[in-house]
């Protein structure tokens, strides 16, 4: 019995050293508040329809990830467009689409994850009669650098004829 208490007490000890080793890198937690960052409109040279990006979290320290959430009205599409790093996507409500360079449309539901890989030409939308809202998450190759914007998805890709 007194063996494992100890046994016990340096697991604990192992797993506080752990923490400790952990929370040295990064010693504070941060919380970004929902509404303390403002949202942004799409810009119309970039996104067919009414978009409203939210930024969610910046890329920091050792970390080179950000995120944004995305919302697309019904028939809104981004541009044409590729990843130096790939991006996720996380579908959180509405439906929507997704085309790939000289691939048939797809449609995509909350829950659904769309992993979109280094260079690949895509895009992203609402359906016709749905909003869609999405959570990106993107790599940065060069301090902001996680996008390569090309020419608008015409109304024939989007209905994917
Ligand atoms: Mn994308």
């Amino acid at each position: 019995m007194k063996r494992s208490i100890s046994g016990l007490a340096l697991a604990l000890l192992g797993g506080f050293l752990l923490c400790g080793q952990v929370l040295a890198a990064d010693a504070t937690q941060k919380i970004i508040r929902n509404g303390e960052q403002a949202a942004v409109k799409g810009s119309p040279e970039i996104f067919t329809g009414n978009v409203r990006i939210e930024p969610l979290y910046p890329a920091n320290n050792a970390m080179v990830s950000s995120g944004g959430q995305v919302t697309f009205e019904p028939g809104a599409r981004s541009n044409w467009h590729t990843h130096p790093v790939g991006q996720v996507l996380i579908v959180t409500s509405g439906v929507g689409r997704v085309g790939e360079w000289g691939k048939p449309v797809q449609e995509i539901r909350p829950g659904d994850v769309i992993i979109c890989p280094v260079g690949v030409k895509h895009w992203h939308g609402a359906a016709p009669n749905s909003h869609m809202t999405h959570i990106s998450i993107c790599e940065e190759k060069e301090p902001s650098k996680v996008v390569e914007w090309l020419e608008k998805v015409t109304d024939e890709q989007y209905e994917g004829r």
